[in-house]
């Protein structure tokens, strides 16, 4: 189906956006790559009169250390971040999973930010950035506020994000050097139908935190936080085995949806597969590094 006709604005710098966000209210819509927002327009589900650019702000699409966090960008592409030495050196759990993203073509278009603000449940970055705590900095007129990941999908397409706000950046605390860190998915067709995220921090070989995530199964990532209790203390050798003893009662009492990727049995079975590769996964990576 052909495009409904809209006006394309570029606006150079977030003054400018602002402005334009600030006239056009609801009749416009902010993009990035387009690798969703175009598919829906065509698809005639969306339509909006007014189309802004964000790619012209160059300062939305920066990768820098910020004190002790690792601050990427909304615009920055997945390819981009996948392919950063300060993201492979500083997080390489993160670097690996944009690597893993769809395909290359989606890679360099589709952005960190798109990918958030859309909240196709079917996403592989919410479970592991809320697993490393990470903190969305979101832009208005207004001013600034910073929203945990964790809490800021609601659902199935719906963000905390509100009218006439960006999202700017995506803060990551800078793993301490004894924290590891892992993502594993599977995906049947292009996007993910589960996926499980594990970080854990290691001192003298005990486990003394951890954070277990699932994502892609549900509206939003969700956490298993029984699960992940019942591994501190834990000596290194034990953490797996420990996960069995809550992991299938906690999944089994997630609300986890049936969809064409699969029931939701099915689905809880490959969310605790994926959790499982993780955490294995987690526990064979080199310590972080800063330097
Ligand atoms: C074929 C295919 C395969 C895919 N496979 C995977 C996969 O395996 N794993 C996975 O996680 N994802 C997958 N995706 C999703 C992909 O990650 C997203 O399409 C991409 O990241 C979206 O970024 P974008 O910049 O193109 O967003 P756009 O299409 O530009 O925007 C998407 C939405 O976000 C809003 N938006 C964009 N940027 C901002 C911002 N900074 N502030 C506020 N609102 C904003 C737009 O208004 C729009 O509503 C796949 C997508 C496709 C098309």
């Amino acid at each position: 189906m052909l495009l409904k006709r809209f006006d394309l604005h570029r606006p150079a710098t977030l003054p400018a956006l602002f402005e334009l966000i600030d006239r056009f209210g609801e009749d416009a819509a902010v993009y990035a790559g387009g690798t969703e927002l175009l598919i829906a327009l065509k698809a005639r589900v969306l339509h909006y009169p007014h189309l802004i650019d964000l790619k012209a702000i160059s300062s939305l699409g920066a990768i820098a250390l910020e004190d002790d966090h690792l601050v990427i960008g909304a615009l920055a592409t997945h390819h981009r971040i996948a392919t950063d030495k300060l993201v492979q050196r500083v997080l390489p759990a993160y670097a690996e999973l944009s690597n893993n993203i769809a395909n290359i073509r989606v890679r360099c278009a589709g952005t960190l930010g798109g990918n958030l603000c859309f909240a196709e449940p079917h996403a592989d970055p919410p479970a592991l950035l809320a697993a490393l705590g990470a903190k969305l900095r979101l832009q208005s007129l207004a001013g600034n506020r910073e929203v945990a990941m964790a809490d800021f999908i609601h659902g199935d397409f719906e963000t905390d994000r509100q009218p006439g706000e960006i999202l700017s950046h995506i803060l990551l605390p800078l793993p301490q050097a004894n924290q590891r860190a892992a993502y594993r998915s599977y995906g049947a067709g292009e996007r993910p139908v589960a996926g499980g995220a594990a970080a854990v921090e290691l001192e003298h070989g005990i486990c003394r935190s951890a954070a277990l995530w699932i994502g892609a199964v549900a509206g939003r990532p969700l956490p298993l936080p029984e699960t992940a209790a019942a591994l501190i203390g834990l000596r290194q050798s034990e953490l797996l085995p420990a996960l069995e003893t809550t992991l299938t009662a906690e999944i089994g009492a997630i609300d986890i949806f049936d969809d064409a990727h699969g029931s939701a049995d099915y689905k809880r079975h490959l969310a605790a597969t994926m959790l499982r590769r993780a955490l294995a996964a987690a526990l064979t990576q080199p310590e972080a590094n800063h330097a």
